[in-house]
Order: structure tokens, then sequence, then C-alpha cells
């Protein structure tokens, strides 16, 4: 019966990884796979989630009995009021909720299923390019449109927003539009606050809805608040939206599969049949969440000490990442390496879109033991004091080939 199946193409990150693994080359890189690394290239678990942890491990009274559909409300609530400010006027107003989900991937496929399912829409955009998991998830909810927003702009190593506005403006009614909330996926360009003000404009004016996707709030900048701008100024504006968040980053808690859809409408009468509907979205996909990472995340939100231990951590982190690439840039400054590197310093988050040509990224893999995607996408946090300097060297390498 399974003799006509093809083999499927690898998934480009994961496959980097695995042979990042395999290589033995002493001082290989990697900078591939978007998760942290610390100062020695090791994966870090922030100590205030072990701390939870242990915490919850001695605590008898937390049985292993299934959530409900719509996962642990404690964690929802704390993850709505993270995105949105607790004093959001819409929380009040009861307009807004939140479904636990299966980390963002998971927010992102029972939200596409929604918006597919109860409002028939099957046109969605998103930039080019972007993280490259947004097409499959949106196709395999049932939109059968995909189209692409331009974004990088290759010759400026910034954003194209004259292409933007243009992409945008010409969009059907009804098209969803995802939008990375901040440190954009692959680039590290997000649009300032006057760019968003305007694709907001356009937003309205031609009746788009707004697909948040918030992968990185406090692990960009370290500021919770900063990280949410642009989704609480299109609360603001009283869009309808909704936005996946994922708990991945800004934890560590990247296998926990932690994340929260939160949902706000324009009317809080709404609220209760779309939760009965994605009850049976869920139901049907998965049952119900797990409870160990929501847990976690939940209590550390809930209780004041642990809420600024974390947000220490999240700063921690976010300097080391703009450390890491000051570092870089200046590496390559010494070196002479052609080319401007500003951008580098520029862009936010784990990525940076280096500007190399899939050839020269193909370069630094084989000859040397630097991984990185072909886009020349680099995830800062691989690097460290004691490599940037040889990954510096190789990338001039590469240049100079
Ligand atoms: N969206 C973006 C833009 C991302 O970068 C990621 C993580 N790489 C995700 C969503 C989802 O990740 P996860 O499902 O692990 O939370």
């Amino acid at each position: 019966r399974f003799q006509n199946i093809e083999q499927g193409p690898p998934i480009e990150v994961f496959q980097l990884n695995k042979l990042f693994t395999e290589d033995t080359f002493q001082n290989k890189v990697n900078l591939g796979v978007g998760a942290y690394r610390d100062e020695n290239g090791k994966p870090w678990v922030l100590p205030v989630v072990r701390k939870m942890e242990k915490q919850m491990a001695e605590d008898a009274t937390l049985l292993h009995e299934y959530l409900p559909v719509l996962g642990l409300e404690s964690f929802s609530n704390a993850s709505v009021s993270m995105l949105l400010g607790q004093d959001n006027p819409v929380i009040a107003e009861g307009r807004a909720f939140g479904v636990q989900t299966l980390s963002g991937t998971g927010s992102l496929r029972v939200g596409a299923e929604l918006l597919n399912k109860h409002l028939k829409y099957t046109t969605f955009y998103y930039s080019s390019p972007t993280w490259e998991n947004h097409h499959l998830v949106f196709v395999n909810s049932g939109f059968t449109q995909p189209r692409t927003y331009r974004y990088w702009d290759e010759k400026t190593r910034a954003i194209d927003f004259a292409g933007f506005v243009e992409d945008l403006s010409s969009a059907p009614e009804n098209s969803v539009v995802i939008l990375h909330a901040c440190a954009h996926n692959p680039t590290g360009i997000d649009p300032t606050q006057e760019q968003w003000i305007k694709i907001a404009d356009i937003m309205e004016e031609r009746k788009l809805f707004p697909f948040f996707d918030s992968a990185y709030q406090g692990f960009a900048s370290g500021d919770l608040d900063r990280d949410a701008w642009a989704v609480r100024y299109f609360v603001k504006r009283g869009f309808e939206l909704v936005c996946a968040q994922s708990y991945a980053k800004n934890f560590g808690l990247y296998n926990e599969r932690v994340g929260n859809l939160t949902i706000v409408l324009s009317d809080a009468k709404h609220v209760a049949p779309l939760k009965s509907q994605l009850t049976w979205i869920v139901r049907g996909m998965y049952s119900n969440p797990p409870a160990h990472g929501a847990r976690v995340v939940a209590n550390v939100l809930a209780d004041g000490r642990l809420f600024d231990e974390w947000r220490d951590h999240i700063k921690f982190m976010s300097s080391r990442v703009i450390q890491m690439r000051e570092a870089l840039r200046a590496e390559l400054i010494k070196l002479g390496t052609p080319g401007n590197w500003d951008h580098i310093v520029k862009q936010i988050g784990l990525f940076s879109y280096t500007g190399l040509t899939p050839r020269q990224s193909e370069h630094l893999v084989q000859q040397h033991h630097i991984y990185l995607l072909r886009s020349g996408r680099i995830n800062i946090c691989g690097l460290n004091p004691g490599n940037v300097a040889y990954v510096a060297r190789a990338i001039d390498d590469a240049i100079s080939k």
C-alpha cells in the first residue's frame, strides 16, 4: 500500500541541526536553529523556570488530570494581560480572551482554522520573506489563496516599505495579513511606529484582517511593553484581531509547547459562541493541551517576585544578543570585509539577515563548519566571545571568494 509514497523534502533548519550534530570538527558553530545559547554555546534553562519546576515537583496537589479543551484559564488570562497590558480597556470590557495552544505554531493553526471555517476567509498574506512555516500552516488550515507582500529590500538591507504599502493596498477585502509583532523572522527588521500607523490605516480602509504572530515578546528588546506596541496600537484603533503567542523563546520552553491565542472582538457577546466553536476545533485536532509548561508560565507571571526574576532573565538574554551583534560587526570592520555591516546592529531579535548569498552561506557550512540557512539568516545567539572572530574571518573568506 505504501510503495508509491515518495520521500518528502527535508526541513532545512532541522536538517542543518542534524549535520551540525554529526560534524566532529571541534570549532563548529551552529547559527541555524532559532534557540538561545549562552556565552559558552550551551542551551540555557532559565533559573526561574528551574525553581518553579522544583516547587511543582513537590506539590502533591498537582495532578495529571486532563485540562479543559481550551487549556488552563489562569495561563490564558495572564497571557492576554501580558500581550495587551493588564489595564487595557478591552480586558475590562470582556472583549478579549485567550486559548492555550501548542506553542506559537499551534496558535497559528487554531487561529487560521477559525478564520477559514467560521469567517470563510481564504486569502492570506505573508511577508516576503517570512518564517518558513506560515505558508504550510495556513494552507493546512484551509486557506487556498496564499499571497506575499514585499518586505525586505536586498539592496538597502532594510524594509521595502513602499512595496509593502503597495501590496497591501491592492489586497482583496477580508484577506488575512500575517504581521510579525516584533523581531521579524528572518530579517530582524521591524516597521517603525509611523510605518505601523500607515499599515493600520491601509488595513482599516481595505478591510483586511490582522493576524499577529508574537514569538519574541520581551526577548526582542528586553521590554515587554515595547515589544507589544504594534499589537496594542491595532487594538486601540478598534481592530478585531487575533494574535499567536509563543513562550518558546522568552521562557526557553521550546519543547514544552506553551502558547496562547489571544482574540480581541468588537463585542463581548461574541465571546461565548466563539469559545464554543474553538472548543470543537481543538477537540478534533488534539482534544486538549498539555499542562506542565503552562503551569510554569502561569505561576511565574502571577508572582511579583518571580515575575521580576523572569524580567531580569529576558533583559539578560536580549542584551547578550545585542552585544554579539556589535561584536560581529566590529570584527568584520576590523578585517575590512567589503560591504556595510550596520544592518547587523540595526536588526532586532534572534536573527540577522546577513545579506550573504546562498553560495556564500554554503561555503561557510562546507569549508568552515559554520551552519546557517541558505538565505543567509544567522542566529546571533550562536555567537559568543570564543567564536565571533572565527565566524567573522570565515564570512570574510566567503565574501572574497
Ligand atoms: N512564528 C515565528 C515568527 C517564529 O519565529 C516561531 C519560532 N521559530 C514561531 C512562530 C513558532 O514557534 P513555536 O511553535 O516553537 O512557538
